[in-house]
């Protein structure tokens, strides 16, 4: 069997046990917290006031001007309040306290199309997944609609990415093995909305089930009798193979530049969560409402994948899975490479909540290692983006960020891989972290200056 792959890189132990569990539904919670802003770009302001009825995907919040999408409502029920509450990485948002009346009352703006795909325009198309407010559910959290829009004349393909390379998280592989055909019609409305016949569905070779029960489905939707290149693309499991970058290069040789965009080199990507949502929003009407995620790590009783409402709390998905074993020492939201820690239980489930972890001590290795670099070369060896993450760690250290951009900081795609492999422990990532907000704040004050 073919497999693609890239430079660089490294291979991760996988813990990848949730795999086989089915999705579950998380019941009904009694309310949800639903942050005005999920995605990059412009924050939603509030059309709804403490004390309104709301229905199930009705609009909450919309964006008037500038890049971004509305947000809908997660249940039916009764407005309690909004309030402003810290988000993951700590920035103050806006919520949309609901209080959930259980009866899952869908808004009556919401509709089945009537009409095929193939009378579908791009703007047509544009226009739902904006109105639906999808954004990349991979973790991106880049508005969807944007992204189609900027592809428009570019793309000859379109990409689902079902990588999922971080450890432990398998919310994507149970989708394709539950809504493949979802997750395939999904891409067919991206490759209509960009006039594209070219589509390919990037799976690693440790999910064969999955490569399978899509090989099986396509086959059944007889793309080449409808003039379609429909494939599925066999990964070799690596990480970070789903970074765009990496996935791109694998698939086509093509490399894209620092600054640029997969478009740029004629390709699409769309998560395969998000290409699900986009079928659901284009034929069901459906906004995005909810979204699996995996939660897993040794403190939890009963590691699960649950379909989740947006908004629902981090502490009512551990309570769903049986609660905690020990107090945890370390909660993230995403995966454990390039995921964020989390201090507050109470955090709602976003649009680019992929997995909940929760780790003992036991797991943390940067209490146990810690000493300056022994110059060994592995980080360099092991970067997909070719950089020297080991100077480019010492510049941050030395606040030197002058330097730290002409050793090319800005492409650096913060996916861990030399932190994960220094064996003196250095938080590289986190130094290169730094150095790039640093860069990014010095371009900022120069742009301020010169207007
Ligand atoms: S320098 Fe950046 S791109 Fe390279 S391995 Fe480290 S985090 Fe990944
Ligand atoms: S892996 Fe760590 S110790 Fe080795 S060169 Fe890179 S920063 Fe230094």
């Amino acid at each position: 069997m073919k497999t693609y792959t890239f430079r660089g890189g490294t291979h991760l132990r996988e813990h990848k046990e949730t795999a086989a569990l089915a999705t579950e539904r998380l019941p009904e919670p009694a309310s949800v917290s639903i942050p005005l802003s999920q995605h990059i770009g412009a924050h939603a302001r509030a059309v709804v006031r403490p004390g309104d009825t709301v229905r199930l995907g009705q609009v909450i919040g919309t964006v008037e001007q500038g890049l971004g999408c509305p947000v809908h409502a997660s249940v039916s029920g009764t407005v309690r309040a909004i309030v402003t509450r810290r988000n993951a990485v700590g920035t103050p948002i806006q919520n949309v306290v609901i209080d959930n009346d259980g009866q899952r009352l869908w808004d009556e703006s919401i509709r089945a199309r009537e009409t095929g795909l193939s009378e579908a325009t791009t703007e047509e198309i544009v226009e739902v997944v904006r109105q639906a407010g999808i954004s990349g559910l991979g973790g991106a959290t880049f508005p969807t609609y944007a992204k189609i829009r900027s592809a428009v004349g570019k793309a000859d393909r379109v990409i689902v990415n079902c990588a999922e390379c971080e450890p432990y998280l398998t919310a994507n592989h149970r989708l394709l093995l539950e809504r493949g055909e979802i997750v395939i019609s999904g891409l067919e409305v991206v490759m209509h909305a960009l006039g594209v016949k070219t589509g390919i569905l990037a799976v690693e070779d440790n999910k064969p089930d999955a490569i399978a029960h899509l090989r099986e489905r396509l086959r059944k939707r007889e793309p080449l009798e409808r003039g379609l290149d429909l494939r599925v693309a066999v990964m070799k499991t690596k990480y970070p193979q789903g970074d765009e970058r990496q996935l791109v290069y694998a698939l086509t040789g093509r490399e894209i530049p620092a600054g640029a965009l997969p478009a740029d080199v004629g390709c699409m990507i769309v998560n395969a969560e998000t290409a699900a949502a986009v079928s659901r929003a284009f034929w069901r009407g459906l906004p995005l409402v909810s979204r699996i995620v995996t939660v897993a790590g040794d403190c939890v009783r009963q590691p699960k994948n649950v379909r989740v409402p947006l908004g629902a709390s981090v502490q009512d998905l551990i309570a769903f899975c049986g609660g905690l074993t020990q107090t945890p020492k370390k909660m993230i939201t995403g995966g454990p490479m390039m995921g964020y820690a989390l201090w507050d239980p109470e955090t709602p489930v976003v649009k680019s909540t992929s997995g909940i972890l929760l780790f003992s001590a036991a797991y943390d290795r940067i209490n146990t290692l810690h000493s300056p670099c022994i110059h060994c070369g592995r980080c360099v060896a092991h970067c997909p983006m070719h950089l020297m993450p080991n100077y480019l760690a010492q510049y941050a250290m030395a606040g030197d960020y002058d330097r730290a951009r002409e050793m090319d900081a800005m492409s650096c795609v913060e996916c861990g891989t030399c932190s994960y492999n220094c064996p003196a422990g250095v938080e590289i990532v986190q130094y290169i972290r730094v150095a790039k907000g640093a860069i990014r704040a010095g371009a900022a004050a120069q742009a301020a200056a010169r207007t």
